[in-house]
């Protein structure tokens, strides 16, 4: 048995109900075969046994006060997975579906996504089964400033640095970071993401979805393409959704769905810049409904199913897919109707939105395929830009930070691309990121020796 296939069945075995976690593995792990033969040192020291299991995984307990005065106890978790590289560095989510097994796949996938970056951070991720929706601002502070009175233990701009992710935006890192200011007495950029007037960057907002439209483009010019006159479909309204969107929109494509956890829209005119900040004003400050879209625009709206599902049952033609909603929400039989339908890039801004079916049926097809850890690095490098203009105690201007980014998402792509000629699967990019990624922090932790 191979050293990737004992690996594998040893992560089943000891988790067995992980299974986001499972999945994670095996996608970038099968992927590694090749450095298995290149690097005996890299087995004999154990490396592909170690990248697996956590560095450190802290639960604790959240416990907060309704509105009603009820007291409301949460589950919250930040898994240090490796700072091979530099301070454990990844997002928050707050959503019901939060498990250990999601937050172990998404702190995974963050070690080799930091590593693309080229930027000195390890992987982390954390969060809680909260449902912010519907919870007033005043429930959404209590339970913040509950969930920090532990963090703040266990995090630091040396240490960890967390950031957000589904459910934690801009208001919610207010409220982590002044209660962290609060009991620590320190102000530092002990969290990326932050208000522009206390220490954020310019640009980290746009930076997930503008970086995934970047690698995007970076992989259309691979075949003379670019998003002129693309149709495209996104899913999701949220924070990566929106940027994309408007990325897209400024490169001359027409975005033409989008969705939320209860409903898909399909504008056949186009998400226009007017429309995108109507979707900002209702999602991120009246925190509405997605349909309510499809009253004011008079479009069409399908309850209860997600954007490939529609495109499927539909029939409707795409050029080019970005997934920016959540985990697994493009399957095999959906990844079929897409292609069937005209789509020939899929680059993806949300984590892992592929199901393993849908990956096959991306690659028998030989078509653009950015997998969300390079893809959606934007994100995490706009942060690592923010942690450094925190420790310089300076701050960059917008078109700085966007060419920075831009800069990175080329390099990635690169990147990407120069591993997979290396290691003999040119031109696939699920190989190339997950190779690239991992040399860098194999290496370091075969210079630490075992530790
Ligand atoms: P947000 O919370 O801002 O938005 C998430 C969006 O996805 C919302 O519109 C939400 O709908 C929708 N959604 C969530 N679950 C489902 C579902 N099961 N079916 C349909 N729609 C769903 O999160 P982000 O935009 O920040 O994150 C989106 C994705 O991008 C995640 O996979 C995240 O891990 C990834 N990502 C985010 C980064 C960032 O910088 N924010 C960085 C890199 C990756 P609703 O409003 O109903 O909740």
């Amino acid at each position: 048995m191979s050293v990737i296939s004992h690996v594998i069945e040893k992560v089943k075995h000891i988790d067995p109900e992980q299974k986001e976690f499972h999945q994670a593995v095996i996608e970038v792990l099968e992927t590694l075969e090749p450095t298995v033969e290149r690097h005996p040192e890299f087995v004999t020291a154990g490396i592909y046994e170690r990248i697996v299991e956590p560095e450190r995984v802290i639960m604790f307990r959240v416990p907060w006060v309704t509105d009603k005065g009820e007291v409301s106890v949460n589950r919250g978790f930040r898994v240090q997975f490796n700072n091979a590289l530099g301070p454990f560095k990844g997002g928050l989510r707050f959503h019901p579906s939060v498990n250990l097994g999601i937050i172990k796949f998404l702190g995974f996938e963050q070690i080799f996504k930091n590593s693309l970056t080229t930027l000195p951070m390890g992987g982390g991720k954390g969060g809680s089964d909260f449902d912010p929706k519907g919870k007033s601002d005043g429930e959404v502070m209590r339970f913040c400033q509950s969930f920090m009175r532990e963090l703040y233990r266990h995090i630091g701009p040396e240490t960890d640095v967390p950031a957000g992710d589904i459910g934690v935006g801009g208001r919610e890192i207010g409220y982590l970071f002044g209660y962290y200011k609060k009991i620590r007495n320190e102000h530092t950029g002990v969290l990326t993401g932050k208000g522009l007037e206390y220490g954020g960057s310019l640009i980290r907002p746009e930076a997930t979805g503008y970086g995934t439209v970047y690698f995007a483009q970076e992989m259309l010019a691979t075949r003379g393409q670019d998003f002129k006159d693309k149709i495209v479909a996104v899913s999701g309204s949220g924070n990566v959704a929106q940027y994309a969107i408007e990325k897209v929109n400024e490169l001359g494509g027409r975005v033409i769905t989008i969705c939320d956890s209860s409903a898909t829209i399909i504008d056949e005119k186009g998400i226009d810049n007017d429309k995108c900040c109507y979707i900002m004003e209702l999602k991120n400050i009246r925190r509405g409904r997605i349909q309510e879209y499809s009253e004011k625009y008079k479009t069409e709206c399908y309850l209860d199913k997600n954007v490939w599902d529609v495109i499927r049952e539909n029939g409707i033609k795409i050029d080019i897919a970005l997934p920016c909603a959540t985990q697994n929400e493009i399957d095999g039989q959906n990844a079929k109707a897409l292609i069937a339908n005209g789509c020939f890039c899929v680059a993806e801004g949300a984590n892992m939105p592929s199901t393993p079916e849908a990956v096959d049926v991306y690659q028998e097809n030989n078509i653009l395929y950015g997998p969300g850890k390079a893809a959606n690095a934007g994100g995490v490098a706009t942060s690592g830009l923010e942690m450094s203009q925190n420790s310089l105690k300076l701050s960059w201007t917008r078109e700085e930070v966007d060419h920075r980014l831009l800069l990175i998402m080329k390099s990635i792509h690169k990147s990407c691309l120069d591993a997979s000629e290396a290691y003999g699967k040119k031109g696939d990019y699920v190989t190339g990121a997950n190779i690239a990624g991992f040399i860098k922090v194999a290496r370091a932790m075969l210079a630490y020796g075992a530790v």
